[in-house]
């Protein structure tokens, strides 16, 4: 692995991660080491000090059945039988004048303690103290203890053995120590590589998308943990993603096939403007029909728009309570003389229960209802009817056009809702298209929805779902 790789290494998750947890075990080993230790080294300090107490004991008891002269031999050769570098023994008076002494020739000029012999002198049972002395390596642990009145029995032990065993068990530990830390480095590396294989995969995932292999996705376990998770919900924002560039792209497509005809036409009559002698009159009829194309060509681009921000939840809604009763019955009113021309009756047939009320932006649901009221008159020949209603049931209001029109087939029916989607056999009505996508974008937009059946040559019935008002809304 070169270098650079390595320090790149240093910047993932997973080798933090590993290090996260080597650090985290190397330092619980070394608390339950530690704890070990300091237990183990008090345990033979302790063991030491019953030691030392129950020789003093012994001591204690020979000198008051054989006398100190019996005592001295006996320490004698038990300092010699222990060695004389490990063990000494030094019988002074509480005014600290030596009585006798083993051989002290390993021991420097180790005295006695005034402050022991002080303490004994106030009523202390015994006194303990460790010392270091330059002629030894290790620690040594003293004894001061009164073994009949007026004398005091000096023990001195080299606290080696205990410091070698200690020894060993710190030798040990740090080499299982060792094992330890590069074992748990391995397990954590392999623990963090295992759980971030799925997060690379849908790194990887995305770097193929961005390199415009659109269709990648990223594979899902049946484990079902955290991960998959995410893939999941990595491949179902993709989808999203497709739906909506497809989407734009159709939608692209159809503005740019839906606009050429009035920029065709617009450049038609430009230049027939500066091709042909015209006299006034004409030259103004040819600019009212230049205005007249801008102004579709305007609407087209303002309602594509509307929807957008509809769609996107950003168009600026200006909430009330609105009863859409009255809306429709005005939009009714309103379209009343256009039905008259067309020879169609139209009626309004209000609510039974009177509670037609909605949250909702008026301006947007006057749209609404019109661009309904606008297709079922546009799409239904003379002499046929349009029925209005608005109902209300379960929280819902409903506002329903119905028509005896020409209907919409099986194959079309799905697809009225698109952006510019006409149908064949209404190709010979003005209309771009939209209607239906921005009165449905509406619909969400106020949190409801709109469906359609239809019959071909029966006629076609449109529902419009709203919330009905409700305080807490
Ligand atoms: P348009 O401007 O063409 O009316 P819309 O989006 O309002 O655009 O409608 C899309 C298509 O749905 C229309 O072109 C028409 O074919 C069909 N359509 C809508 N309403 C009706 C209806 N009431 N009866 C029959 N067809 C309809």
């Amino acid at each position: 692995m070169s270098l650079k790789k390595v320090l790149r290494l240093r910047h993932t998750l997973a080798f933090q991660l590993t290090i996260w947890y080597a650090g985290m075990f190397a330092f619980s080993s070394f608390a339950a080491f530690l704890a070990f230790y300091l237990a183990a080294a008090s345990v033979t300090h302790r063991h030491t000090d019953q030691a030392l107490m129950s020789e003093v004991e012994e001591y204690s008891s020979l000198l008051s059945l054989k006398g100190i002269e019996t005592l001295k031999t006996a320490l004698m050769l038990e300092s010699e039988s222990e060695g004389a570098n490990k063990m000494f023994f030094r019988i002074v008076t509480l005014n600290n004048e030596e009585l006798f002494s083993s051989n002290m020739s390993s021991w420097g000029d180790l005295g006695t303690s005034r402050i022991a012999l002080e303490r004994l002198k106030n009523g202390a049972n015994r006194v303990f103290e460790t010392l270091i002395i330059p002629e030894h390596q290790y620690e040594i642990r003293i004894l001061y203890d009164i073994i009949s009145p007026g004398k005091v029995l000096q023990i001195g032990e080299s606290l080696e053995d205990n410091a070698r065993l200690l020894g060993v068990f710190r030798n040990i530990f740090c080499a299982i120590m060792a094992v330890l830390i590069v074992l748990g480095t391995l397990i954590g590396w392999f623990i963090a590589r295992r759980a971030l294989v799925g997060v690379e995969e849908v790194t990887r995932t995305a770097m193929d998308i961005s390199k415009g292999v659109f269709e990648r996705r990223v594979s899902v376990k049946a484990g079902g943990d955290e991960i998959d998770r995410l893939a999941t919900a990595f491949n179902v924002m993709l989808d999203r993603i497709d739906v909506l560039v497809i989407g734009m792209r159709e939608m692209a497509d159809d503005m740019a096939h839906d606009l050429r005809s009035p920029i065709t036409r617009i450049r038609g009559i430009a230049e027939m403007t500066l091709t042909t002698n015209k006299s006034m009159d004409d030259y103004r009829t040819m600019a009212a029909n230049t205005i007249e194309e801008c102004d579709r060509l305007l609407e087209m681009v303002n309602t594509v728009l509307d929807i957008s921000e509809a769609e996107a939840g950003t168009s600026k809604l200006i909430m009330e309570k609105i009863d859409i009763a009255g809306v429709v019955r005005d939009a009714c009113e309103l379209f009343q003389p256009t039905a008259a021309d067309r020879n169609v009756t139209l009626i309004f047939r209000p609510s039974d229960t009177d509670n037609s009320f909605v949250r909702g932006d008026i301006q947007q649901i006057q749209r609404m209802v019109v661009n309904l009221l606008d297709n079922a008159l546009k799409y239904t020949p003379s002499g046929g009817r349009v029925i209005a209603s608005v109902n209300s049931d379960e929280g819902q209001a409903f506002i329903s056009v119905s028509d005896t029109g020409i209907g919409i087939s099986d194959h079309d029916l799905p697809n009225i809702f698109k952006r510019f989607y006409r149908c064949d056999q209404s190709r010979s009505q003005v209309g771009i298209g939209l209607g239906l996508s921005l009165a449905r974008a509406i619909a969400k937009a106020h949190g409801g929805n709109i469906t359609a059946t239809s019959y071909p040559a029966k006629g076609s019935k449109f529902t419009v779902t709203l919330p009905q008002f409700s305080l807490s809304q």
